[in-house]
Formats: structure tokens, sequence, C-alpha cells
């Protein structure tokens, strides 16, 4: 079984690709997803997040995202502080996880962040998602009901598209004319005949 790391920019498309995938049979592991269901019951992570921020971080067991937020966007070492914290344990259970599905060809790793958090050095290959940078920010508006300033605060803290694609091994361009779907069923034939 090998192990594909999916990233791309937010609004690119990543999940809607991977779903994709999904109705291919391809178990899909979704590191953002996790990872916040992993900071509200994790207990190395909660006594690791409490210690850096307070106990007050978390209001009924959840923890305050915003707040974090917050504090981190002006704060670089907290920020890198927290990814410490948090990326270790994310590592280790996507590879529980990945063990499950040992009789699959492949499974995918879904992260935003595959390469900013060094994730992907866990991977034996690497797709980017690619979307044109205007339609990025559509689609984020108006999927999530925000402001232009909200979409590109969120996206000066990720790479650009170029740089990722250019440490990837496939490119899947999910733009409004390239066509999504074949393109995934194009890369599942390579990655099921392919031996990692
Ligand atoms: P994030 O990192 O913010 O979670 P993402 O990369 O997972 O984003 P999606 O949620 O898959 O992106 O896509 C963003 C929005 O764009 C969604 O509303 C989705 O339905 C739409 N979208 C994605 N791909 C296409 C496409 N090829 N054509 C039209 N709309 C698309």
């Amino acid at each position: 079984m090998i192990s594909i790391g999916i990233t791309g920019g937010i609004g690119s498309g990543k999940s809607t690709v991977c779903k994709i995938f999904e109705t291919l049979g391809v178990p899909v592991y979704y590191a953002d997803a996790r990872s916040r269901m992993l900071t509200d019951s994790h207990p190395q992570i909660i006594s690791g997040v409490k210690s850096l921020f307070g106990g007050q971080i978390y209001t009924q067991g959840k923890l305050d995202r915003k707040r974090v937020g917050e504090v981190v966007f002006k704060n670089k070492n907290l920020l890198n502080e927290l990814n410490r914290i948090i990326h270790p344990v994310v590592a280790e259970d996507y590879i529980h996880w990945s063990r499950q599905h040992f009789d699959k060809p492949y499974v995918l790793k879904e992260a935003a962040i595959l390469f900013e958090s060094g994730a992907y050095k866990q991977v034996d290959k690497i797709v980017t998602v690619s979307a044109p940078r205007e339609l990025k920010i559509m689609r984020v508006m108006q999927r999530d009901g925000v402001t232009r300033e909200d979409v590109m605060s969120r996206m000066n803290n990720q790479w650009d598209d170029e740089q990722k694609v250019a440490k990837s091994d496939y490119v899947i361009y999910c733009n409004d004319t390239d066509l999504v779907v074949t393109q995934v069923l194009g890369l599942h034939e390579k990655l099921i005949n392919s031996k990692g």
C-alpha cells in the first residue's frame, strides 16, 4: 500500500477532488478535520495547548480556535510551538489509520499545509490540486460567506501553487475548464499500477 499526500491552497478544490477518489473506493484521511478532533480529545495535545495558552483556552471541552487564531496570527513563535504539539500526534494517528487500509493499493492524506507542516515527508508521492488564484478567492468567498480580505489573509499563511507544484509528483487542475473527473480517473489508473 502506498501513501499519497494531496494538497492545494485554500479553495483549490482538494476536498472536491478527494470526494471523487472516495467514490472510487480510495480511503481518504482528512488531516485538518482529524487534527481538530484530536485537538479536542487527545490528552497530550490538550495539556500542551493549555500550557501554551492557559486553561481558559478550552470551553466545555472545545478549543477556542478563534482566540488561538488571533494570538498565533501575531506571534509566529507560538504558532511554531502549537504545531510542535499537534503535528507529531497527527502523524502518529495517520500511521495508525493507514495501517487499517493495508489491503488497498493506495491511500490519500489530504492536508492544506502538507508542505508547510512537514507532513510531506511521511508520504510516498504528492498530488497538488491547483486553481487560478482569483477563482480560489471567489470560491471561498462564496462557500464561507467571507470577504476577499479574509480569504487573502488565510492564503498568505500558505505556500502558493507554483511552490507546491514544483515539489509534487502529480497535479490536478481544478479550474472551470479542465475536466476534473477525467484527471482523477487517469491518476487513479497510474496509482493503482504504481509500486510506490
Ligand atoms: P479548503 O482548503 O478551504 O477546505 P478546498 O481546497 O478543500 O478548500 P473545496 O472545498 O473542494 O476546496 O472547493 C472550494 C469551493 O469550490 C467549493 O464550494 C466547491 O464546491 C467549489 N469547487 C471546487 N472545485 C470546483 C470546480 N472544478 N468547479 C466548480 N466549483 C468547484
